[in-house]
C-alpha cells in the first residue's frame, strides 16, 4: 500500500505522524523519519527536496535538534509535515522518500540527557504497599498524596524498542537467607510505564511551572522500566532503586508528540488532598492522558493498564522536578511511573500481576511468575484521536537473554 494511500482509520495515519530516527541496510547514516501507517518518510530528504527551511532540523542524525527548537518550531514543522504527506500535488516529489518499515533499522531517536522514573499511579503504590508493609494503617506512605515521588535513574541504559536484555546479576537476600547471595536475578519483572520527552531546556534556580508543560514537552514514547525484584528488594532501604533498575530500560522508537494528542487529555482522578500551590491544577485545563496500554508476554495479553488513572500527570512531574531549581536539558526523559488500574488486569508489573510470584499467571506455554531467558515482552498503546480516529502509539519490544556474569 503506497504511504499516500494509507487507510482511513489506520492508527498511523496522518494525524500522528510520529518521529523517529532510522537507517537503511548496509548503512550507518542516521536520518530522521516520519511514520505514515507501515512507511517512514525520510523527513530530511522531503524538506530538502520541497526547498523547506525546516532542512536543519529534520536532516539530522537524531531528533536533538528538533527538540531544542521549541514548541513554535514543533507546531510549525508537523504542519509542513502534514501537508507533505496529504496535499496531493506533492505525491510525485514526497512518495519515493518512503521507505517500507520492514526495509530500515530503527535506532534511539534522541540523545538521552538525564532520566527520571516516578511512581504515579496510585493503584501500583497502594498494591506495592500491601505487598511489602502489609501491617502499615496505610497502604500509601504519607508524603504519597503530597509531592510526585520519584528517583533519578540511568540515561546511559536506555535503549531502544527490540534491543535484547541481559539478565542482570546482584546481590538478593530473601528473609530466610542467613547473609546475602551473588548471581544472575530470579525476579526479573517489567513496568509498563510512558516516558516523557523534554525539548526545551531551562535555567539552574528556575522553576518550570504547571503550566509551561508544553513549552518544554515535546512527546511521549511508551517505556519499559526492566527491575530485577530480588535485587531492589535487598538494596533500595534507604536511598532508594539502583542496581535493580539501572541495567536497562527500553523505549519505543517512535515519539508521538504532545500535538498529536489532544483528542486523549483528560481530568486526573479527583485530588483528595489539598495541593501544595506549584502542584495545584484544580483550575488548569486536563493534564491527563487517556492511553490504552497493553501489555504481552509472548505474544500473549497479560494486562491493559489504564493511563487515564494515573494520579499524578506529567505537567505536575515536571513542575516538581524543577521546583528546588534544578534544570531541564534537551532529551531528558522522565518516566511515569508503573500504570496500574484498579482492576487485577489492569496491573502493569508482573510483581503485582503475580502478587510477588504467589499467584502464577496462566500463558499458553504454561504457568509462569517471572520473566524467563528467551520471553519477549511488548508494550503497545493507542489514545482517542481525532474524529473517532486512534492514535497509535510505537511499540516497545525487548527479549531477556541469559546472564553474561561471573560470580
Ligand atoms: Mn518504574
Amino acid at each position: 500500500m503506497p504511504p499516500f494511500d494509507v487507510p482511513e482509520g489506520d492508527p498511523f495515519g496522518p494525524h500522528n505522524l510520529p518521529y523517529g530516527v532510522f537507517s537503511l541496510p548496509g548503512s550507518d547514516d542516521r536520518r530522521v523519519g516520519v511514520r505514515l501507517g507501515d512507511h517512514v518518510l525520510d523527513a530530511g530528504a522531503a524538506a530538502a527536496a520541497l526547498g523547506s527551511p525546516y532542512v536543519s532540523l529534520l536532516a539530522r542524525p537524531s531528533l536533538n535538534p528538533l527538540l531544542a527548537a521549541g514548541r513554535t518550531a514543533w507546531s510549525d514543522v508537523r504542519r509542513a509535515l502534514t501537508g507533505w504527506v496529504t496535499v496531493p500535488s506533492h505525491r510525485e516529489i514526497i512518495e519515493p522518500l518512503f521507505h517500507p518499515l520492514s526495509a530500515v533499522t530503527l535506532h534511539l531517536p534522541f540523545e538521552v540527557a538525564d532520566y527520571v522514573d516516578f511512581y504515579a499511579s496510585e493503584n501500583h503504590a497502594r498494591n506495592v504497599g500491601r505487598m511489602f508493609r502489609p501491617d502499615a494503617a496505610d497502604s500509601l506512605t504519607p508524603n504519597w498524596k503530597h509531592l510526585p515521588i520519584g528517583y533519578h535513574g540511568r540515561s546511559g541504559t536506555v535503549v531502544v524498542s527490540g534491543t535484547d536484555v541481559v539478565r542482570p546479576s546482584g546481590q538478593r537476600k530473601a528473609a530466610s537467607d542467613p547473609a546475602p547471595v551473588f548471581g544472575p536475578s530470579v525476579r526479573l519483572d517489567i513496568e509498563a510505564e510512558v516516558g516523557f520527552v523534554v525539548g526545551t531546556p531551562s535555567r539552574m534556580g528556575e522553576q518550570v511551572a504547571l503550566a509551561d508543560f508544553r513549552e518544554h514537552v515535546f512527546g511521549l514514547c511508551l517505556l519499559n522500566d526492566w527491575s530485577a525484584r530480588d535485587i531492589q528488594a535487598w538494596e533500595y532501604v534507604p536511598l532508594g532503586p539502583f542496581l535493580g533498575k539501572s541495567f536497562a530500560t527500553s523505549v519505543s522508537a517512535w515519539i508521538t508528540p504532545l500535538d498529536a494528542l489532544e483528542s486523549a487529555l483528560v481530568t486526573p482522578p479527583e485530588r483528595t488532598h489539598p495541593l501544595l500551590p506549584y502542584l495545584d491544577d484544580t483550575d488548569d485545563e486536563p493534564g491527563g492522558y487517556d492511553l490504552r496500554i497493553s501489555v504481552a508476554v509472548n505474544g500473549h495479553v497479560v494486562s491493559e493498564p489504564p493511563f487515564s488513572t494515573m494520579y499524578w500527570t506529567a505537567a505536575q512531574q515536571l513542575a516538581h522536578m524543577t521546583v528546588n531549581g534544578a534544570s531541564l536539558r534537551t532529551g531528558d526523559l522522565y518516566g511515569s511511573g508503573t500504570v496500574s488500574g484498579p482492576s487485577e488486569r489492569e496491573r502493569g508489573s508482573l510483581l503485582e500481576l503475580t502478587w510477588n510470584g504467589r499467584d502464577a499467571l496462566e500463558l499458553p506455554a504454561g504457568k509462569q511468575t517471572f520473566l524467563e531467558d528467551g520471553d519477549v515482552v511488548t508494550l503497545s498503546a493507542w489514545a482517542p484521536g481525532p474524529d473517532g480516529v486512534r492514535v497509535g502509539l510505537g511499540e516497545v519490544t525487548g527479549r531477556v537473554v541469559p546472564s553474561v556474569s561471573r560470580p
